[in-house]
């Protein structure tokens, strides 16, 4: 068997331990003659899998105690329309820092909800750097301020945690969750989906501050309250069970490795990789500003847009996949996140520089 060097911005790749140890205990989980997808989520064994899950993922990110973790399910769009209706809270509007093509969709979801303020934008620049904070137009009367703090598709990433006092911070961390610490504290609600660091698709991971629930707006789906599924472990209905699982088994893995604090070391190392090189040539370029750059999403660009095809072409045969841009921006992206290694990051800069020589 060969595993492929999979560059997907998500699904992504995940550790190849937690795949063993799911395969290994596909049938008969600990002893209980069933495999997890076949358990209730009422039984004990899930009950178990669902609290150590929750109870690593506190450990890891250092969850202060005010704070509930829901395991949901409807994606990290679906958020868009659960986070004014959960935490509108009787304001008329909310604020919102446009960073790309994610935050986009979170603009155009909430006006089905709320008065949208778009508080800054970076669409002059194409969407290539984070707004500095002294150029927000905050409303001090906003429900919050709802951020993306990595774009997964331009490749901006927040560096720093904007100060919005009193008005809680919202933050979209579908594709930089786990991939270095934060201070949960500073944020009302953290949010993302788990394909890409966590697990499969299909989980959705709410981190809130228990005193901003319990004020949905009128007819929220009870599956979307976040009260009424904090009141009930997130099983008000039927979770996601079998992702739930694998994402319990990444957390564990990460904690083995180090915790958050040696994801993010990992993390540099693999960006640095690929960027000096980036930087050093001018056959591929990545626009984004130096300082707003993610660790976790790299776009490019060759200098010769003809010769895109050559390049996958030539990628796929290195058994190096998905390295194609999202169709919206073209180029290349490679995601790199935390399941992706040091040597498969230097693998394709090899291959970038062998490519470079033969077409530059
Ligand atoms: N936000 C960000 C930052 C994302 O990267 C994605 C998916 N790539 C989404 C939201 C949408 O997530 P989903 O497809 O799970 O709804």
């Amino acid at each position: 068997m060969t595993r492929a060097l999979n560059f997907s911005a998500g699904p992504a790749t995940l550790p190849e331990p937690v795949l063993r140890r799911a395969a290994a205990e596909m049938l008969d989980w600990n002893g209980s003659g069933m495999s997890v997808m076949e358990m209730s989520h009422r039984g004990k064994e899930f009950i178990a899998i669902h609290a150590q899950a929750e109870a690593d993922l506190r450990e890891l990110l250092t969850i202060p105690a005010n704070y509930k973790v829901l395991f949901l399910q409807g994606g990290g769009l679906g958020q868009n329309a659960c986070v004014p209706m959960n935490l509108l809270r009787g304001h008329a509007g909310a604020d919102f820092i446009n960073t790309g093509e994610w935050m986009k969709k979170t603009i155009k979801e909430a006006k089905n909800y709320c008065k949208v303020n778009v508080a800054a934008t970076a669409e002059a620049g194409g969407f290539t750097s984070v707004p500095k904070f002294d150029s927000w137009k905050l409303d001090p009367n906003a429900a919050y301020v709802h951020i993306c703090l990595n774009e997964t598709i331009g490749g901006v990433e927040y560096h720093w945690t904007p100060d919005t006092g009193a008005v809680p911070l919202v933050a979209d961390m579908s594709s930089n969750i786990l991939s270095r610490p934060i201070d949960v504290s500073r944020y009302g609600l953290i949010y993302a989906g788990a394909q890409k660091n966590i697990g499969p698709s299909g989980l959705t991971i709410v981190i809130v501050r228990e005193d901003l629930i319990g004020q949905a707006i009128p007819h929220t789906p009870s599956v979307f309250d976040y009260k009424q599924q904090a009141d009930n472990d997130s099983m008000y209905n039927t979770p996601p069970t079998y992702a739930i699982y694998i994402a319990g088994l990444v957390f564990k893995h990460i904690k083995a490795l180090g915790g958050l604090k040696a994801m993010e070391e990992h993390n540099r190392i693999k960006a640095a990789v690929l960027y000096d090189y980036l930087d050093a040539t001018s056959f591929y370029s990545n626009p984004v500003a130096r300082e707003d750059r993610s660790l976790m999403n790299v776009p490019f660009k060759l200098r010769d847009e003809s010769l895109d095809e050559a390049f996958l072409k030539g990628a796929q045969g290195r058994g190096m996949v998905q390295l194609k841009g999202h169709r919206s921006v073209g180029g290349m992206r490679a995601s790199i996140y935390n399941a992706m290694s040091v040597e498969g990051v230097q693998a394709l800069v090899a291959y970038m520089k062998e490519f470079e020589a033969s077409h530059g």
